[in-house]
Parts: structure tokens; sequence; C-alpha cells
């Protein structure tokens, strides 16, 4: 019974441990973070939408039966964003959400095809994701970087327009730092994106993309071997490949693991069954990451304290996974001993309580 009692104190310590850690997220979608809150602002100026705006009739909305519900929803979210007033609107709003969990420093991915194949203006839309940037640095201490990724599904026409979009000198956003490539992975492989990365890095731009999400590790393969990929967007099949985790971990290449996102698109069947232990083991460098949060009925606090319990850490491990994400990011070395600097005085304080 004592035991019991004291386990139980142990998870509400940490949890409150990991609410108050500052920490940084390294793979997050733009829409894809729209809250019940967020979602039900936009509603309310778009009235002809099928979207509630009524909170509670929205959190029932909220709420899904299956993955094709969830498409479903997600679509009729990303049709509310119309203007660059809703762009602008969701993307401060989003960092709001980040800034109430201690998230310092973010790279968000956008998918800018998604809006301007909508019709809004190109050079509206990027002024309208770098003035909510500015004001979310400012206002809310939460420094934002973007990531534009091609949704895969959408074919090659969208890469190109993806690839433009992120290198136009005269389009590019000053918070761009990255390029990544999202969708299904079923059907559409890897390496006929090549291209449209090469020009992107080119560019200066760091390659992120999705893979080995609901594909076996070859996909993983492919990602870095054509594409270049400095991070991997999930590398969930990477545990069946021994050598494909020893690559990893001998380059340096961090996983984005977002663990309650691959239960509900059933990428992993259980949490239990989650390979992250795997990934520790070999000595692949873990990130922690929330993907789709208010989607997936989660935030990145949850998600550290799924991955503590997974991984056995107690607060001074959970220390250690922030500190991976910052590390991990693509700030500028001084800004990484700056953050990092913040969760050890952080973790220091708390464990001298
Ligand atoms: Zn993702």
């Amino acid at each position: 019974m004592t035991e019991h009692i004291t386990a139980r104190d142990d998870a509400r310590d940490l949890s409150a441990f990991v609410a108050g850690l500052p920490k940084a997220e390294l793979h997050v979608h733009h829409v894809g973070s729209a809250s019940p809150r967020i979602v039900s602002e936009l509603a309310a100026n778009h009235r002809d939408s099928r979207v509630p705006t009524d909170p509670e009739a929205l959190a029932d909305y909220f709420t899904f039966t299956d993955f094709a519900h969830f498409i479903d929803v997600y679509l009729s979210v990303v049709d509310l964003i119309r203007t660059p007033e809703d762009v602008r609107l969701l993307t401060y709003e989003v960092a709001r959400d980040m800034a109430r969990q201690q998230v310092r420093y973010a790279e968000l991915t956008i998918t800018p095809w998604s809006s301007t194949r909508r019709g809004i203006d190109e050079r509206a839309f990027m002024d309208a994701i770098e003035d909510a940037r500015k004001a979310a640095e400012k206002e809310l201490g939460v420094v934002l970087r973007w990531c534009f990724d091609i949704p895969g599904e959408a074919g090659l026409e969208a890469a190109e327009e993806t690839m433009r979009l992120a290198t136009d000198d005269r389009l590019r956003p000053e918070g761009l730092v990255s390029f990544g490539l999202g969708g299904p992975e079923i059907g559409v492989p890897r390496p006929q994106f090549k291209p449209y990365f090469d020009r992107a890095r080119a560019a200066g731009l760091r390659s992120v993309p999705h893979a080995g999400e609901t594909t076996g590790p070859e996909t993983v393969w492919d990602a870095l071997n054509h594409l270049g990929a400095e991070r991997i967007g999930h590398g969930t099949s990477s545990a069946r490949d021994p050598r494909l985790l020893a690559h990893l971990a001998e380059h340096g290449i961090a996983l984005e693991v977002c663990p309650t996102s691959n239960i509900a698109t059933r990428a992993v069947r259980t949490l239990d069954e989650h390979p992250v232990k795997e990934f520790v083991a070999a000595g692949v460098t873990v990130t922690v990451n929330s993907d789709d949060p208010p989607m997936f009925g989660t935030d990145l606090n949850t998600e550290y304290a799924v991955t503590a319990r997974l991984l056995g850490l107690d607060e001074r491990g959970v220390a250690e996974l922030a500190k991976n994400a910052v590390n991990a990011s693509f700030l500028a070395s001084a800004e990484k001993a700056e953050l990092a600097a913040e969760i050890d005085t952080y973790a220091a304080a708390w464990l001298a309580l």
C-alpha cells in the first residue's frame, strides 16, 4: 500500500516537474495544433462552416471515432484557414498554447501549399506567419522557427511549389530553417522528392522528412540517402533494423518521437510496445514531440510524462530528454547553451526543494 502511494506521488511530482520545465519542440504541425479554443475562434469568423462554435459541441466534434473521422475533422479545420488574418490568428494562438506549457522554442511544421492553393496570397501568407512569430517572441516568450513541408500525398506539383515558396528570396520568411515531407508513406516513395530537397538544402535549409512512421526501416534509409535527412520525423520502424539504429546513433541523427500520435494512427499498437526504449538502448538521440496535439488528445507535457514512464525516467532523466530536443534543434550554439542552462537551473532548483 505504501509503495503504491509512493509511486502515485512520484508520478504526480513528475507531472508538476514537467509542467514547469522549459522545453523545445521539434515536431509539431501548424493546423494540427489548432485546439478547440482556436478552432472556435476561427469558426466564429466563418459562420458558414460546419464546425460548431460552441465549446461544448466542439469538444464532441473533436472526439474522434476512427482515423477517417480524424481526417474529416482535420480537413474541416483546414477549411477555416481562409484569409491571412486566419493564418496569423492560428499561428499566434498556437504559440499561446505552447507558452502555457513552458515551451520556449518550437520548430513548427507548416504546409504553405495547403493555404496558397486555396487562394491565400503567398506574400500575405508569409507576412502573417512572420508577424505572428515576432509577436509571439515579444509578447509570449516563445521563439518560433518554421519547417515548410511537402504534403506527400499531393504529388510532385505540390513538392515543386513548396520548394519554390521556401527558396524564392522574395518570399522566403526569415524564420524558415528547414524543409520537410509529410503525408502518407505507403505508395509515396521518398526518393522522388530528392530534387526538391537538393534545392532546398542548397538554399541553406535543413532536411527533416517524416519517415518510418507507417512503413519499414527502408523508408528511413531512403530519407537519409536520398533526402539528406538530419533528423527523422517519427522513424518508428527503425527499431526493426539494428544496422539503421547504429547508423542513427553514430551520425547523431535524432528521432522526433511522438508516442500518442503513433498509437492514434496505429503506427504502434500499444504504448507499452513503443520502441522508444530500443532507440535509447541503441544510443539514438530521442526527442519528445506532440505532432498534432489537440487532434490526438494530447499535449507536449503529456508526451513527456508518457515517455518518462516508458523509459523509467526520474526528474534528472526528463531534464536530459528536454536537453536532447535543444541540442537536436536548429538553434545557434549560443542559444542552445542558453536554453540548456535554463533547463539545468530549473532542474537543480526543483531537486534542491
Ligand atoms: Zn508529423
